[in-house]
């Protein structure tokens, strides 16, 4: 039977997780990636209820433990640097707001790079440029002008999707602003964080974080809330700049933060965003990941949903490769309830993590301070128990 080859639009985590699967179910895997190398940043993400099951299998779960972020738990702080509010990472069997397999993105999205690159062919520094459907196949054009045919095309390129937007029109039908934008960049450790990953909340909806990681550096966050925004998506410097006008009057270990932002290797900047298609396949092209369907940062399963869209993805491709229209309807079927469970915002939503008020702020931590009580124990379980809505099928080796 003739190999068929699938090209793959972003290499952080949707794409090499899918070309894990593809790989291993025989087709020939192409990721192409519009940076010039794997993306470092983000902070840590967590792998919870049925993706820690894809990891297993994938074989990955050691490596993800080993390189794993070792946390008490979340912690608000006011200004001054007082933890107001705890919640310990074992709370809810690990499935509170501190996951119990949490990593850093970057590591992440490197464990997968290494479990993959020889197995697929990796293109950094290029782009599809235009897609040319046939019946036997795609037709690509790179940005670089190279042109090549693949039998199938999947956009796993993020909230901002490149094939998307060639393949089912203009972002603003499937990105909706939750009105905040987020800055992730990594600092030296101020050295008191004693293992917390620690919240400051702001009035004017400002939140900065802090969480440690190994080897003396440590991840920040910056947020706060806006309309939506016009800025220049590449200009890196523009976008620090905007973070720290809103943080300018920000206490806590802001001002510190601020002044490393300058230095940060691998700063990272975006709104917070949710994607909804209602139909995530075209003909032989299709999106996965927060290409097709994105909680944002706050619903806290972007990751899980992409590595578990991986999955279902390449194995109901894999089980009628020659009905890829079939294979593409029921990854959706599959994925469908567990895509909505997942992109469900905590109770709240922005107005929970970024309380426009000192007000709100102090209702909002005292709700935290009651996670282990009636209403809060319940709502928090319910969050967790998302993170297990889909039964994985057994798919052909
Ligand atoms: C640098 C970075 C830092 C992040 N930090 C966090 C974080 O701290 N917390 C959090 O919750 N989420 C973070 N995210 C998002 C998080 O990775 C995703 O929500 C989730 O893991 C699903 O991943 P994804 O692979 O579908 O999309 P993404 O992780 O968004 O990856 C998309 C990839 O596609 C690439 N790409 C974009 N456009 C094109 C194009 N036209 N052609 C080719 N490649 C393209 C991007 O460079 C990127 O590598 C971050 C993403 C990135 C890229």
């Amino acid at each position: 039977m003739r190999q068929q080859s699938v090209l793959i639009s972003g290499a952080s985590i949707t794409g090499p997780a899918l070309a894990h699967w593809l790989h291993r179910y025989g087709f020939a895997t192409t990721i192409v990636e519009v940076g010039p190398a794997l993306r470092p940043g983000g902070h840590a993400v967590d792998i919870r209820g049925v993706a820690r099951r894809v990891v297993e299998e994938m074989g990955l779960l050691p490596a993800i433990r080993a390189a794993g972020v070792h946390e008490r738990g979340y912690a608000l702080v006011n200004g001054a640097g007082r933890i107001t509010g705890a919640v310990p990472a074992d709370a809810f069997g690990g499935g509170g707001i501190v996951a119990e397999i949490e990593i850093m993105r970057g590591d992440l999205s490197e464990i997968l790079y290494q479990a993959t690159r020889d197995g697929t062919e990796y293109l950094f520094g290029d782009r599809i440029a235009e897609l040319a459907e046939g019946t036997d196949g795609v037709e690509v054009t790179f940005g670089s002008g190279l042109v090549r045919s693949f039998d199938f095309v999947i956009g796993a390129d993020g909230v901002h999707s490149g094939v998307r937007r060639l393949a089912f029109g203009p972002q603003a039908r499937f990105v909706t602003h939750l009105g905040a934008y987020t800055g992730y960049f990594t600092v030296p450790d101020p050295g008191n964080l004693d293992d917390w990953f620690l919240m400051y909340n702001a009035p004017g909806g400002l939140v900065a974080s802090l969480r440690p990681e190994r080897g003396g550096t440590a991840k920040a966050s910056l947020s706060f809330r806006s309309p939506e925004l016009a800025y220049d998506r590449h200009d890196v410097q523009a976008q620090k700049e905007i973070l720290a006008e809103r943080h300018a009057r920000s206490r806590w270990l802001v001002p510190q933060l601020l002044d490393a932002v300058w230095e940060a290797p691998d700063f990272y900047f975006d709104s917070i965003s949710q994607v909804r298609v209602d139909r995530w396949s075209r003909g032989r092209i299709t999106l996965a990941g927060d290409a097709g369907y994105c909680g944002s940062p706050l619903s806290g399963l972007g990751t899980s949903l992409s590595l578990v869209g991986g999955y279902v993805l390449a194995g109901e491709l894999a089980s009628t490769p020659d009905d890829h229209e079939g294979a593409f309807a029921r990854y959706q079927d599959e994925m469908r309830g567990y895509v909505e469970q997942c992109m469900e915002l905590p109770p709240g939503g922005i107005s929970g993590y970024a309380p426009n008020s000192q007000l709100m702020i102090s209702l909002r931590n005292i709700s935290m301070g009651m996670v282990n009580h009636w209403p809060m124990r319940q709502i928090m379980a319910k969050q967790a128990g998302k993170a297990d809505a889909i039964t994985l099928k057994a798919y052909p080796a």
